[in-house]
């Protein structure tokens, strides 16, 4: 009894500071990256299915590494939240956001959008009408220009708060998304209460979508929902032709993936634009 109980405690205490210290390492060089601007946004566009014109672009951050490569955000991002860093750095990702719309009107795209993400996290400590104003006011930005993504846990701890603030900054003008839904723990209930605009779906359903009647059944169930609820509905994650020709013919409005475009920076997106094609 007595070897069952104290050899996994060692164990797993070794194991756990061990870890403990290599995160608080990794959290100390992500604050140290966001204060040497090693921090990008790269831009995924978001089409119109009905006639291919960009509705708006993701903004997705990306840490730059010195040989020039990227470390994706989803290796990142937990940490952030947990450390409470998220808070500076989403707060330079939405200015970093107004600045780039800023280049999108010198272009002729002004009409183009730009969509956050905001976590949950920064979404309670960092968000109020009087800051969204004054970015708004900085930058000039239209703020229908402006979209922010949230995921089902900026509802989790504080519904009520929550829902008030949603309202407010949509007073103010700015669209709301509701992001990945389906994936966490979706309900019914606050989807009636929130004023949203958008709803996404996750590509985990889309990417089934035309070889399993199960995803072809979530799919067109979000979206008669999405609508019956006066959402607009965008699908990610579209990688093949018969996977955006699907949502076409079933009635989603926009989509993204690696199909009509992948995540690109900021000089390659003007270019995109400013080409115009339609996929
Ligand atoms: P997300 O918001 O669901 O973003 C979509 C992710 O899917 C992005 O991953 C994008 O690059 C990827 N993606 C787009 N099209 C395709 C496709 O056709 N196939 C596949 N397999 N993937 C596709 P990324 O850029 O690695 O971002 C991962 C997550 O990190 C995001 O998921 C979002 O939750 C979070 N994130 C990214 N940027 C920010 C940010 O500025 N702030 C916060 N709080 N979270 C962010
Ligand atoms: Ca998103
Ligand atoms: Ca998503
Ligand atoms: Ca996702």
């Amino acid at each position: 009894h007595a070897r069952r109980e104290n050899l996994p405690v060692v164990q797993y205490s070794a194991a756990m500071a061990e870890q403990a210290s290599s995160r608080l390492a990794m959290v100390r060089q992500l604050r140290q990256a966001h204060e040497r601007g090693e921090f990008e946004l790269h831009f995924q566009p978001i089409h119109r299915l009905h006639d291919g014109s960009v509705a708006a672009v993701e903004a997705l951050l990306r840490w730059r590494q010195a040989d020039g490569s990227y470390i994706s955000p989803a290796q990142f991002i937990p940490l952030c939240e947990e450390s409470g860093l998220i808070v500076p750095i989403g707060a330079w990702v939405l200015e970093e956001a107004a600045r780039v719309h800023a280049r999108l009107v010198e272009i002729g795209c002004g009409d183009v959008a730009i969509a956050v993400n905001v976590s949950a996290v920064q979404f309670e400590a960092d968000m109020n009408p009087g800051a969204i104003r004054r970015l708004f006011e900085r930058h000039a930005l239209p703020p229908h220009a402006l979209h922010l993504e949230l995921t089902e846990s900026v509802l989790l701890r504080h519904p009520d708060d929550a829902r008030v603030l949603m309202r407010t900054l949509r007073d103010e003008g700015l669209c709301l998304s509701i992001d990945d839904f389906g994936t966490g723990f979706s309900s019914m209930a606050y989807l009636r209460e929130l004023p949203l605009d958008h709803l996404k779906i996750d590509r985990a359903f889309v990417r089934d979508v035309t070889g399993d009647a199960r995803s072809a059944a979530i799919c067109r169930a979000l979206i008669a929902l999405g609508h019956g609820l006066g959402l607009a509905i965008i699908a990610e994650g579209v990688e093949e032709a018969a996977q955006l020709e699907w949502l076409r013919a079933h009635g989603c409005d926009q989509a993204q993936g690696y199909h009509l475009g992948r995540p690109m920076p900021i000089d390659a997106l003007l270019a995109r634009l400013a080409g115009g094609p339609v996929p």
